[in-house]
């Protein structure tokens, strides 16, 4: 893509009431824009990330069985008065439609999901099975400061399963764990993610989450760094060592809660009459697992993770374009122009993403300075300079030194 297209900005200014550094810095480079509290537009080069973060966690859960569908947005009350969770829900954004029904837009899909799969599921015959959404969810947060650490407008994949008895509920939800694991490697966050055993789960002793150590992060974890896991700091007095080998000097962090994922068992199976008949023909009750992941606060997570004083460094799987190409050029129709047309058509022909900074009348550190701010994982410069030498200039984001690669070879080196 041409930056002359693009029709957002960098911009030097420090937004105006953005207290969080991942929302403060995406702004800046273009990213996001805020339209309230915990409510955010995705521009071009974010929704980019975005949108591959989401493929990413696509993959794995479709890798795992899970299969898509997308459900509503906004919910009738009934379904959460069966569940009792109308009254409970304290994030719960509750509107009353033209018809005079009250709806509630969607914090989590338990009350949609339940009675979907119900409709679908007669015996033993159709189960296991588990489905899966990447949408928007609603909360009214209280404090929404973090940036797209927490939303009060957010995107969340939610993973349902269903199983005939508990037994194969365990068996999935360690096959689910593995796939968050996936997920965290792939979008560079694997290193300082934890297995956290944290309360709340309904039937089970812990529910599980996935913390990712930053300053950032809003809760507090307890590491214990031979087992590679973690327990939250609300369940730390039932549970004051390591759940694993009952080491008692766990290190202490702050996270950011990335993923949580719980055994439902009959939760929500059990108000909504969901059964089924098993093989000697007895009614059962069908066990259930939920697996929530937040894509847009993995999206604030990473840059918070990855990025220097001078902007975002993106792990190349999900940078907005592996490549920024910078012209140096004097003038549009200068030799420079002209090598740096020639080589963006290259990169474009041979599938490379590539960020093309043909903006006339900036100086070299203005477009040097951006190039950094937004973070793509390589930085070409043509300059007078590098034509000299019939190259071009290459440097990694995280790298200082840049080397000269001739021209010819550019496109094979990089396609490599
Ligand atoms: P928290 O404790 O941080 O409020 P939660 O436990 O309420 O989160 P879940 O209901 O388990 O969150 O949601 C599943 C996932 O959705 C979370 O692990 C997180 O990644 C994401 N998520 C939850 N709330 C928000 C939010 N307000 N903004 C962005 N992502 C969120
Ligand atoms: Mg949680």
């Amino acid at each position: 893509m041409r930056q002359s297209q693009l029709f957002t900005k960098v911009s030097r200014e420090l937004p105006k009431d953005e207290t969080s550094f991942n929302a403060q810095i995406l702004i800046r480079a273009g990213f996001i824009d805020k339209l309230a509290a915990g409510v955010y537009t995705y521009l071009p080069l974010g929704l980019k990330v975005l949108n591959k973060i989401n493929n990413i966690i696509r993959e794995e859960m479709e890798a795992i069985g899970g299969q898509e569908i997308l459900m509503p947005a906004l919910t009738p009350k009934d379904n959460w008065v069966t569940t009792g969770r109308w009254e409970t829900l304290d994030v719960l954004f509750r509107l009353k439609g033209g018809d005079e029904r009250e709806y509630a837009l969607g914090a989590t899909h338990e009350e949609v999901v339940t009675p979907l799969a119900q409709k679908h599921t007669f015996s033993y015959k159709e189960l296991p099975f588990a489905v899966y959404q990447i949408q928007t969810k609603f909360r009214n947060e209280m404090r929404a400061k973090a940036g797209l650490i927490r939303g009060r407008e957010f995107l969340m994949k939610d993973l349902y399963s269903f199983h005939a008895d508990e037994e194969d509920l365990n068996r999935y939800y360690k096959i689910a764990q593995k796939a968050y694991f996936r997920v965290f490697d792939r979008v560079g966050l694997l290193d300082r993610t934890y297995l956290t055993f944290a309360s709340g789960g309904t039937f089970s002793k812990y529910s599980h989450e996935f913390q990712t150590v930053t300053e950032a992060g809003e809760d507090t974890i307890y590491i214990c760094d031979d087992c590679q896991i973690a327990v939250n700091a609300e369940i730390i007095d039932e549970q004051p060592g390591c759940p694993n080998c009952d080491k008692t000097e766990l290190r202490e962090a702050g996270a950011v809660e990335v993923g949580n994922i719980f055994k439902l068992r009959d939760r929500y199976s059990k108000p909504f009459d969901f059964n089924y008949t098993n093989e000697t023909g007895e009614r059962k009750i069908v066990e259930m697992g939920c697996y929530g992941m937040g894509p847009s606060r993995l999206l604030g997570t990473v840059v918070e993770v990855h990025h220097d004083d001078r902007g975002i460094i993106w792990p190349e799987a999900i940078a907005p374009f592996k490549i920024h190409l910078l012209s140096l050029a004097a003038r549009p129709d200068d030799r420079v122009s002209e090598a740096a047309n020639k080589l963006y058509v290259e990169l474009v022909n041979s599938q490379v993403e590539v960020l093309y900074d043909d903006r006339a009348g900036l100086s070299a550190g203005e477009k040097f300075a951006a190039a950094d701010l937004i973070g793509c994982p390589i930085r070409l410069v043509v300059s007078e300079r590098s034509l000299k030498d019939g190259s071009v200039e290459m440097k990694r984001r995280t790298e200082q030194e840049a080397a000269l690669v001739k021209l010819e070879k550019i496109v094979k080196v990089l396609s490599s």
